[in-house]
């Protein structure tokens, strides 16, 4: 069955889904995006999701023509329009269409995409055996460029450092920022795990802050871990026990390997399994996921 994805109030096959050559958002990357995962047919952290686009929005001057209750119904229409439990959500906002030339004030009104599909960013193996990751020579953008914590269409500061991974034969690529301390990595957060803390870069090393490195940090914590975010350098990479990254599509991945440095034992360490586990469970837990039902009868997590 063919899918059907969102567009400003429609639902529409995916072969007639298409926006216009003249949006900014394909011509200048200018536009705000979610990666939003549901797990048995709920939404796991919608309004942390949706919070974050909103803040992207107002970051870059977007005013999104629809309000969060709106794109709570529009997500869970699309997920039902295409019946699936199971999903990997791009909600999308361009800036729209307009005239050639930068000027946002050209465009006549933000485009509204949301796009349900399934994904599989990893194998499965790979998170029993973990991953490879290098730093690489690109180093993230300064937060007085474009933030790293705005969640923008323009990620080419990430593609060229994943490909710099990939061409260096390694699965992942860890950015460090221009002060040469630890950032994040392509599409992922990266925690280390050292004499048993737990270690992330600080919000303000150059990073989006992530919605399942918040979880991870609260996990850890129920776990009895301390927690530091601070700036850290390659360095502490290097020496660190265990290691592994976030994300909504990655979850949580084991790294076994640093620039060609083995990591502890050269498998994923048992913190990092222990995470996993945990983070498992609560993606399909009611108190952190959000049903259809709670949206129709006006209930949403507060
Ligand atoms: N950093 C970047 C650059 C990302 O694109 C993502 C994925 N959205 C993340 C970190 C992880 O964020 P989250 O846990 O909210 O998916």
């Amino acid at each position: 069955m063919a899918l059907k994805v969102y567009i400003n109030g429609e639902l529409l096959p995916e072969e007639e889904a298409k926006i216009s050559v003249f949006d900014h958002g394909l011509l200048y990357g200018d536009g705000v995006f979610e990666g939003i995962r549901s797990y048995n047919g709920r939404v796991f952290k919608l309004k942390e999701h949706i919070d974050r686009l909103y803040d992207s929005a107002k970051a870059i001057s977007l005013k999104i023509p629809m309000n969060k209750k709106e794109i709570h119904e529009a997500v869970f229409l699309t997920l039902r329009a295409n019946n699936l439990k199971d999903s990997y959500i791009r909600l999308v906002v361009t800036r729209g269409e307009g005239k050639l030339g930068l000027e946002p004030g050209k465009c006549k009104k933000p485009q509204i995409i949301i796009i349900t599909d399934t994904i599989e960013l990893y194998p499965p193996k790979l998170y029993e055996t973990g991953i490879d990751i290098v730093t690489v020579a690109t180093v993230r953008n300064h937060f007085e460029a474009v933030n790293p914590r705005i969640k923008c269409l323009n990620y080419m500061n990430n593609i060229l450092a994943k490909i710099e991974s990939l061409n260096s034969g390694a699965t992942e690529a860890v950015m460090l920022n221009i002060d040469g301390y630890v950032a994040e990595c392509t599409g992922q957060n990266i925690f280390i795990v050292n004499k048993k803390e737990l270690l992330t870069p600080n919000a303000n090393s150059g990073i989006l802050k992530g919605i399942t490195r918040d979880v991870v940090i609260e996990l850890a914590k129920k776990m009895g871990l301390v927690v530091r975010e601070e700036f850290l350098t390659r360095y502490d990479l290097y020496v660190a026990e265990e290691c592994f990254l976030t994300g909504t599509a990655a979850e949580i991945v084991p790294v076994v390997k640093i620039d060609g440095r083995t990591v502890g034992s050269g498998k994923p360490g048992p913190i990092t399994l222990e995470l996993l586990e945990r983070y498992r469970e609560l993606i399909r837990s009611p108190e952190a996921t959000e049903a259809a039902e709670c949206l129709e009868s006006g209930y949403l997590r507060p």
